[in-house]
């Protein structure tokens, strides 16, 4: 599945699952507006049901900002009315706490995925302001009902539980949108897309990391293909792409334990750890390319490829080290190419 039908389809079940569960927070209420003889609570649960049964229409035919929005006007002023009825002590006013994450993300969702803005300053406004007015209304008026204690009780776990609920619930969403970004975007600086093998930036980042354990049993390799602009000229620019996939693919499965990077262009790095003899590992790479016939669509190529290698030296930097093998490179290049210089 794509990413953009996962969001949709994520959007979709949220907004489906909030409005679901305020059907089943209905029930309870109305079960309780009953039992404990409060017909305002009553009355306001029937107007709820019939706009959360609505709600449910509307997600279903894909309105998720204008169900968003009802879902939150309902729950707000549901927060209120139970205030109304039982005062703070029930704990109502919980609500205006868990549903600031759930519109910080929706809000998130539908910028991102639908490109559309919910104005959050102002719902945050209408959040702290409604807040502040409940306390102020319960500070100045006794509730309208006597509940019993067991009942406020029950209403106290109920909110508490719903909202903090829906305030893990979001964290936890936030929290898997963070990592799931910071990975892709990881990805993306770190991997080039054609080839899909690291690339410079990664390469350079990694000698830096390595820089205190470097030693002499290090070594680098410039791999440059021979003639590549001739390939795009005569087969075009996509069988050019074509040999530089192939190429990176011959690189990773010889050089198993080595970093193999494309660095720009038509010229790849190999790094190694491991004090193996370089030359023959390189070697082994070029005859392989050589000996390749690369197909692309009706057309049969040869290609083949110089290379130029250093072992470390205490005396080099990262620039001047891979500088090293570029000279080798060059001198591989004048001398007739096809060859791995040392
Ligand atoms: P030499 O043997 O001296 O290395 O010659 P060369 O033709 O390989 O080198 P030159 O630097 O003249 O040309 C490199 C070519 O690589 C030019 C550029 O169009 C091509 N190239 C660079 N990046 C890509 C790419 O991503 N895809 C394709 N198809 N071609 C690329
Ligand atoms: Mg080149
Ligand atoms: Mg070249």
């Amino acid at each position: 599945m794509q990413d953009t039908d996962k969001n949709t389809a994520l959007i979709r079940n949220l907004t489906l699952f909030f409005g679901i569960f305020l059907l089943f927070t209905d029930v309870f209420f109305l079960l309780m507006g009953i039992i404990y003889e409060m017909p305002l609570m009553r009355y306001v649960i029937y107007v709820k049901l019939v706009i959360n049964s609505a709600n449910i229409f509307l997600i279903l035919k894909k309105h998720y900002l204008l169900s968003t929005c009802i879902i939150y006007t309902v729950i707000l002023s549901f927060m209120v009315v139970g205030v109304v009825c039982t005062g703070t002590s029930a704990a109502f006013q919980l609500y205006a706490l868990g549903m600031l994450t759930c519109i910080s993300y929706n809000g998130y969702l539908h910028k991102r995925i639908l490109k559309k803005e919910l104005p959050l300053a102002l719902l945050i406004c209408i959040h702290v302001l409604l807040y502040a007015a409940t306390y102020l209304y319960a500070r100045v008026h006794e509730p309208l009902y006597e509940v019993p204690r067991s009942a406020i009780d029950i209403l106290i776990s109920f909110n508490s539980i719903a909202s903090f609920s829906i305030v893990i619930l979001y964290v936890c969403l936030f929290h898997n949108v963070a990592i799931h970004s910071e990975e892709r975007l990881e990805t993306m600086a770190l991997i080039d897309n054609l080839t899909g093998l690291y690339n410079r930036h990664y390469l350079l980042a990694s000698l830096d990391h390595m820089q205190r354990d470097l030693s002499p049993a290090y070594w680098i390799a410039i791999l440059d293909i021979d003639d590549f602009k001739k390939v795009n000229d005569t087969y075009g620019h996509n069988c050019g792409d074509y040999i530089l996939r192939e190429i990176a693919s011959l690189a990773r499965q010889t050089c198993k334990d080595c970093i193999v990077c494309r660095w720009g262009g038509e010229e790849f790095i190999i790094l190694s750890a491991k004090s193996a003899c370089p030359t023959q590992i390189l070697e082994t790479l070029r005859t392989t390319i050589a000996d390749t016939v690369f197909r692309f669509e009706a057309d049969s190529l040869r290609i083949t490829v110089t290379i130029g290698a250093a072992h470390y030296d205490n005396k080099l930097t990262n620039d001047t080290w891979i500088s090293v093998a570029d000279e080798r490179l060059y001198t591989g290049k004048k001398a007739g190419k096809n060859q791995v210089v040392m």
